[in-house]
């Protein structure tokens, strides 16, 4: 049984959260003297003299429109790996409590985790990249609060199958983070919609990815409303600020754009696919649902170290689990990916 009093952490259930000025008036007056703002105003414009909105309504409204989901279920942060250092303050008591990640993974689950003194379990994907529920079973303990899980994944590009996915949902009665920070990119639907059936169910989505706005911070977390109470809760009051809070506005006012940005990065996603593939140092290129390509080489750290020489840094996954020998490959423009290939084809290796 999945019992959310039980799983928070004892401080956390009985914190008194700071109480900011906006929250204690939230209306409108002809003057505001409550909050110690400079009242001549910002000297750089955009009412920056005043604090944000502590809980975003503006931009909620609008993301809950496009995602299916209800304010009261959404919780904004500065960047979703907010979200993920808060959701393990909330539930872990530190040097007690353990997450669990499936690797290769992204690594902020395991830095959070170490922040945060929580001890972590490996469950390693399968050689298809797919979780392996009986391992994820078998590993859990009474202490497990929070599983993460990443799909698409990050560094390995593929989506996890739905039904492993809903299983472990299923199974485990602590908290499941499915992180869908390239879900924009994929065919697969999002997980969101399902914070209504399941309640230990955390969706992560970003601002940083497909909505081109990663300089602004922004990233969200759906879940149940009792959990995003706790979210709001546990933190900062002014976690997002006026001008990323716009930011993340003025994208979703830009839908046509992305859309468009989307279609073009999954067209160059196949042509990247298909031209490394005929490269002869090339061993394997990973099928992709993101903005990405894994792909394994007869000598990655020597093809790193050449398109470095050549002013193109991609990311070196090769000494992570399961990944020997891979590269991650960013799709980039049809124009940095011409060069990128252009290199590509005069190495030797
Ligand atoms: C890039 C990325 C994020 C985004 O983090 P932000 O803090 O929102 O920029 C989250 N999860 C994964 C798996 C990522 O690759």
């Amino acid at each position: 049984m999945f019992d959310l009093g039980a799983l928070v952490r004892e401080n956390i259930r009985r914190l008194t959260p700071y109480s900011s000025a906006r929250n204690e008036f939230s209306g409108t007056a002809d003057i505001y003297l409550d909050a110690n703002e400079n009242a001549f105003g910002s000297p750089i414009g955009g009412e920056l003299n005043r604090y944000p909105d502590p809980l975003q309504s503006a931009l909620k409204s609008r993301v809950a429109d496009l995602a299916g989901v209800r304010t009261s279920q959404i919780f904004v942060g500065n960047g979703s790996d907010e979200a993920i250092d808060l959701a393990i303050r909330i539930f872990c008591t530190p040097g007690r409590d353990r997450i669990m990640i499936c690797p290769p993974t992204y690594g902020m689950y395991s830095v959070a985790a170490n922040i945060n003194d929580a001890p972590i379990d490996s469950v390693p994907l399968t050689r298809y990249f797919q979780l392996d529920v009986p391992a994820i079973l078998r590993a859990l303990t009474p202490e497990t609060k929070i599983i993460f899980l990443c799909t698409p994944n990050n560094p390995t590009g593929n989506s996890l199958r739905r039904d492993d996915v809903i299983a472990v949902i299923e199974a485990f009665d602590g908290i499941v983070v499915v992180d869908e920070a390239y879900i924009h990119f994929s065919t697969q639907s999002s997980f969101g919609s399902l914070v209504d059936t399941y309640p230990n169910l955390v969706v992560l989505q970003t601002f940083s990815k497909a909505w081109g706005i990663a300089g602004a911070r922004v990233g969200t977390a759906f879940a149940d409303e009792a959990v995003i109470e706790l979210f709001n809760r546990v933190k900062p009051p002014y976690n997002v600020g006026t001008l990323a809070q716009e930011a993340a506005i003025a994208a979703l006012d830009q839908r046509a754009l992305i859309a468009d940005w989307i279609d073009q990065t999954r067209e160059q996603r196949d042509v990247l696919s298909a031209a490394f593939a005929k490269l002869d140092f090339v061993v394997r290129v990973f099928p992709s649902d993101a903005n990405f390509l894994l792909v394994k080489m007869r000598d990655a750290v020597a093809v790193y170290r050449s398109l470095i020489d050549s002013g193109i840094v991609v990311r070196d996954r090769s000494g992570v689990i399961l990944c020997d020998g891979c590269l991650r490959i960013t799709v980039g423009t049809p124009d940095e990916n011409r060069k990128l290939l252009e290199v590509l084809g005069g190495l030797n290796f």
